[in-house]
């Protein structure tokens, strides 16, 4: 899938557009009245505990398709975040900001601390491949001036809240989660699996922890299919495929899981050949993705 660039406009016909747009003082009033409203319907959805400005956009959870495919072998974090109990502890939603200036990546290796992952043989615990790969990732781009953030960088247990909470309070251009396993072959990319909600600028808009990601569904599309081709480029398998997963879900930007798995029988997960041009190939996605961020609107 490829993104299809706006038509540009003449100065005259925005300017014609922008008049034909602009509201009335009437219609300003109207439409506080109206945002007044729907702020209160939310707060009252959202529970007392909410003290920011709630989401306008909360889709029913019976929309969301159960996950096609599991990512991680082992649960992402400690583990203290999921489940009812986290649902009622919800953090407030994603609040809105303006349009981010600067390119930023999100790296996210999961696992860590006493989640060690799954066992990945003569690759040792998951958490300290994924760490090392993160590592070896940003070593690489940093050269070509993008700037990273790293949810830990250490070995250190996250739970998904706190993982999520970096995403979006840094608004990264694009959230990357590494995962391996020591199953299936090449690498596995996984989309969020949460109906799209169409948004025309969801950097400036409330959106529920729960289901941030449904914002930003065609982007993480578009994003994954940059690593889709520069994988496949390097005859990398690849397997696509969406699901449900934390924190993937509550991160508010372009997000991607990608799950590393040995390229074939002969070529572990450990083979310095291997990892190099997975490297390559997330960094030519990264900087092809970084081109059309900057097209973003
Ligand atoms: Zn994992």
């Amino acid at each position: 899938m490829r993104w299809i660039e706006p038509v540009e406009e003449t100065a005259a016909k925005q300017r014609a557009r922008a008049a034909k747009l602009r509201p009335s003082r009437l219609e300003w009033v109207m439409r506080f009245a109206l945002a007044g409203v729907l702020c209160l319907c939310c707060v009252s959805m959202a529970g007392a505990q909410q003290t920011s400005p709630p989401s306008v956009t909360v889709p029913p959870s019976s929309t969301v398709p159960p996950p096609s495919t599991p990512v991680p072998t082992v649960p992402v974090g400690s583990g203290a975040s999921s489940g009812t109990a986290a649902q009622t502890m919800a953090p407030a939603p994603v609040q809105p900001r303006a349009p981010a200036a600067r390119f930023l990546v999100l790296l996210d290796p999961a696992h860590g601390g006493t989640d060690s992952g799954a066992m990945l043989g003569t690759a040792g615990p998951e958490k300290s491949y994924t760490l090392a790969l993160a590592m070896r990732l940003r070593a690489m781009l940093s050269e070509q001036g993008i700037r990273f953030v790293f949810t830990r960088d250490a070995d250190v247990a996250l739970d998904n809240d706190a993982r999520a909470e970096t995403a979006n309070r840094t608004h990264a251009s694009a959230c990357i989660l590494l995962h391996a396993t020591s199953s299936g072959n090449g690498v596995h990319l996984f989309t969020s699996s949460l109906a799209a909600v169409a948004q025309a600028d969801p950097r400036r808009a409330f959106l529920p922890w729960q289901t941030a990601q449904a914002a930003y569904g065609t982007q993480s599309l578009r994003l994954e299919s940059d690593f889709d081709a520069a994988l496949t480029r390097r005859q990398i398998p690849v397997l696509v495929s969406r699901t449900s997963l934390m924190p993937m879900d509550s991160m508010a930007c372009p997000a991607v899981a990608i799950e590393v798995a040995p390229l074939d029988a002969n070529t572990p997960l450990t083979d310095a050949g291997y990892q190099q041009k997975i490297l390559e190939s997330l960094d030519e996605a990264l900087i092809a993705w970084r081109g059309e961020w900057r097209l973003q609107p």
